[in-house]
Order: C-alpha cells, then sequence, then structure tokens
C-alpha cells in the first residue's frame, strides 16, 4: 500500500476512536512521510502536537498501524516546518526592517560571528528560562570543565539564539583575546563542508573548528541527515571535548528526539548538561516587556505592556514584532499613539490569540485534556479528580484572558474567590517545580489556542 493511503486508513480508524475535535486538533495535519524497515516517521506541523501526540496517542497509533501493516513497530514523530511568522510586513515596513537588519548584521563580527546585540544584560531571566541560564553562568565560569557540552532547546523564538550568543559576548569580554569563540548555525556549518568538500578545503575547515576554545552551535536539529557533515561534526565535537574545549548546543528539541541524528553524536549531546526553555508566564512577560521598551527608549503605559502580556502568548519573538511595529507607527505618525491606536495594533498583530478565546474555550479545552464533561468542572461535585483541572482551569483564566477571580469563581465552581486566588497561586508557584504541571499546561494553551 502507498504511504498516503495507508495513512488514510489509518487516520479514518483513528477518527473513530478518539473525540472529533482531538482528531481535529491534534491528527488532521498529521502525515506518514516515510517507512524505514520497521519504523513509521510521522511528521507533525509543531512541537506541542508532536509531544502531545506521542504521549496521549502513541500506543493507539502503533496498534492502528500494525493492524494495516504488521511489520511496523516503532512510529517517530517528527515536526515538520516551524510555525510562520506573525505577520508579514508591507512594502514600505519591509524596507524599514531591512534597513534595521542590515545595521544589525553589519555589526556582527567576523571573527566569531557573535552579533554583540545578544548580552546576558539584556536577557531576562525567570522560571521558564532559569536552568539554561545558571547553566550558562556555569559554563562561563568554568568554560569546557563544567557542564560540557551544554545543551540548550526549546521551542522557537524563546531566546535559544540570544542565550547562547549572549554566552559567546559574554566570555569574549571577560576573558579577551584568551579564548577563541566561533559560532555558528548548523545549516552554515553544513554549507561550509559542503563547498570545503566540492573544493578539496576540507582540511582547511578542520582547522577552524578545531582550533577554538568555545564552540557555539546553532539550531542542532538542522545538522541530522546528512551523513558527511554529521561524521564532520562528530569527529570536531571530539576533537573539542577530548581538549577540554567548550561546546554549546541549541535545538529545538532534546537529544533523544532528534530522530535523525546518529545514535553516537546524540549520546554524546546526553552526556553533558541539558536544559530546556520553557514559555514564560504572565509575569516573565511584563518583565520582559518592560525591559524591552526601555531598551527602544519607547514609553508605554501600564495598561498597554499589560494588554501585550496577556495577547503575546506564542513566543519572545512575537512581543519584539509588537514593539518594533508600534515603534514603526510612532516614527512615521510623528506623534504618540493614542491608547486606542496602540490597543488595535496590538489586536491586529495578536488576532489568533487572546482576543478570541472565550472563557467557555478554556474551560471546554481543560475539560477535553482531561477527558471530562465541562459541565465537571464548572459544577459543584468535590471530588478528588476535578481539583487539579479546576485549579488550572483557574490559573488559565486569569493567566490568558486577565478575569476577575470574583468571576472566574463564579465559572467554576462557584467558589468563594479567595479559592480561586489560592489555586491560581498555586499553580503558578508548582509550574516553576513541577516540569509535568508545566508541561500539562503548555499542552492546554496550546489547545485553547487552536480551539475553534
Ligand atoms: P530562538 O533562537 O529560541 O528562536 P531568539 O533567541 O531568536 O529565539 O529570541 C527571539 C527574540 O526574543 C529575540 O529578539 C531575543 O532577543 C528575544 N528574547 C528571547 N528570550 C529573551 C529573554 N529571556 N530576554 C529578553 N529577550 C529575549
Ligand atoms: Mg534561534
Amino acid at each position: 500500500m502507498e504511504r498516503e493511503e495507508l495513512w488514510k486508513s489509518v487516520l479514518s480508524e483513528l477518527e473513530i476512536q478518539i473525540s472529533r475535535p482531538n482528531f481535529l486538533t491534534w491528527l488532521k495535519s498529521s502525515r506518514l512521510t516515510d517507512i524505514k524497515d520497521d519504523i513509521a516517521v510521522v511528521s507533525l506541523p509543531n512541537y506541542f502536537t508532536k509531544e502531545w501526540v506521542e504521549n496521549k496517542y502513541n500506543k493507539l497509533i502503533i496498534s492502528t498501524l500494525k493492524g494495516i501493516n504488521y511489520s511496523i513497530k516503532r512510529v517517530d514523530y517528527v515536526v515538520e516546518s516551524a510555525p510562520k511568522p506573525v505577520s508579514f510586513p508591507k512594502e514600505q515596513e519591509t524596507k524599514v526592517l531591512e534597513k534595521q537588519l542590515l545595521l544589525q548584521e553589519t555589526k556582527i563580527d567576523p571573527e566569531t560571528n557573535l552579533n554583540p546585540k545578544y548580552t546576558l544584560d539584556s536577557f531576562v531571566v525567570g522560571s521558564f528560562n532559569e536552568l539554561a541560564f545558571s547553566a550558562a553562568e556555569a559554563v562561563i565560569k568554568n568554560i569546557g570543565t563544567k557542564y560540557n557540552p551544554l545543551f540548550i532547546y526549546g521551542g522557537v523564538g524563546l531566546g535559544k539564539t540570544h542565550l547562547i550568543q549572549g554566552i559567546g559576548n559574554e566570555i569574549k569580554s571577560l576573558y579577551k583575546n584568551k579564548v577563541k569563540i566561533k559560532y555558528v548555525t548548523s545549516e552554515k556549518f553544513t554549507n561550509e563542508v559542503i563547498w570545503a568538500i566540492r573544493n578539496r578545503r576540507i582540511e582547511d575547515v578542520k582547522s577552524v573548528y578545531r582550533s577554538v576554545d568555545v564552540l557555539l552551535i546553532d539550531d542542532i536539529q538542522f545538522i541530522g541527515g546528512k551523513e558527511k557533515t554529521e561524521e564532520e561534526f562528530f569527529y570536531t565535537f571530539n576533537s573539542l571535548y577530548e581538549n577540554n574545549k567548550q561546546i554549546i548546543i541549541s535545538s529545538d528539541r532534546p537529544p533523544k528526539s532528534l530522530p535523525v541524528l546518529e545514535e553516537r553524536l546524540r549520546s554524546r549531546f546526553e552526556g553533558g548538561m541539558i536544559a530546556d526553555i520553557t514559555y514564560p508566564e504572565y509575569e516573565a512577560r511584563v518583565a520582559i516587556i518592560k525591559t524591552k521598551i526601555q531598551e527602544k527608549e519607547l514609553e508605554l503605559e501600564q495598561k498597554i505592556i499589560e494588554l501585550i502580556a496577556k495577547r503575546a502568548q506564542r513566543n519572545i519573538r512575537e512581543i519584539e514584532g509588537i514593539l518594533n511595529k508600534i515603534i514603526f507607527y510612532q516614527s512615521t505618525k510623528e506623534k504618540v499613539l493614542s491608547t486606542e491606536e496602540l490597543g488595535k495594533i496590538v489586536a491586529e498583530m495578536t488576532d489568533r490569540g487572546a482576543i478570541n478565546i472565550s472563557p467557555n474555550q478554556v474551560i471546554k479545552s481543560v475539560a477535553d485534556f482531561f477527558e471530562i464533561l465541562p459541565n465537571d468542572l464548572t459544577g459543584r461535585s468535590r471530588s478528588k479528580e476535578l481539583v487539579e483541572p479546576r485549579q488550572i482551569a483557574i490559573f488559565l483564566l486569569r493567566d490568558m484572558l486577565d478575569m476577575s477571580f470574583p468571576y472566574i469563581a463564579s465559572k467554576v465552581g462557584k467558589r468563594d474567590h479567595s479559592t480561586a486566588i489560592y489555586a491560581y497561586k498555586k499553580i503558578n508557584n508548582d509550574l516553576t517545580k513541577n516540569p509535568n504541571l508545566h508541561q500539562k499546561v503548555m499542552m492546554i494553551k496550546e489547545l485553547v489556542n487552536k480551539a475553534e
């Protein structure tokens, strides 16, 4: 059977077995991209969907697949493409943005490839990235000896490039020329290796990369699958590692989820320190906006700051985009924008975000996630199983929609508003300590954002 056909019949069976909203949200856009021996490769549109499907539906998918093609024993899930940018700038804006980009790029140090704009001073630290940040600090103090390699992973626009470039810039300013640093994206590395092979210059590339003290390699997920490049990288890695040189890697997923990567590289990555960067919570988003507007010398009233924090939930790049847009409009209008105008810009740029979300959508998504009924959440039952779903619903109504506690309390379980405050604080606090809870909350958020 053809791959496509096979997947179609798998999907039609899955459709019967799980609820319609869940099917539409999680599986509809999946594709079977490859079958290698007994492994089926299923691609999903983003990291959250992948995690979700892997955690919740893997067993079901395997058994369904096996029913049709019993040689299949395992499924590997991959992310197909990065999310598209928030909005496409109009022509005039493009020019301004291009100019800004050009200005930034001309400042890049050709020796290290570091962009001085990425400093650790301008890097906001919160519970969502504090593990990665403290690992970074430790590495700066103990180059090559403490955590090697340091592997940082997280979704798009959450600060991986900023952090690893920031480490490079910090080391550069602390150790001056005593430490040789190089930053490279895995794509650039790949291109260099391919070019070098073609032009018989591979020794040059080798000597460049093996002479550094700190190698920063960004977006390692793109290195996989190209045999020669992976091999070259593997030898470079080993050579640096054996000489106690520091290697810092960023990736959009943890080593174990880098499916195309050779096992020997994966196990090397797992031998050092692995730290993730997750999504910033509301308070962290406010802090980020405040830092950014200070840097950009933009003045915004608290109300607008809070509006942006509420609406910009996708990632930090989205926040940056909104602020840049405001600056752009401000400069073309030559006057300070009114609160309404600002609100409109924010709404336009986040129209897939919180603006369209209703409290019922949040409640329904939480219920769907825990496979209970929305009425269970809003009802008065004191059943134990409802404690966590209710607390999460309360947390999200506050975090995503900024609803008042008395309102939330009346909506969820008809409680006193102090119960709602307690629940909000509890989840907010536990999120930083409990990765499992964090994962759940992030997945539910994704469900809310996707709900129609
Ligand atoms: P990634 O490499 O993970 O896709 P970036 O490092 O490019 O993300 O970050 C996207 C944008 O958000 C950049 O403009 C970056 O400066 C900003 N940013 C990310 N994390 C932080 C942070 N913790 N503090 C301040 N700015 C941040
Ligand atoms: Mg990046």
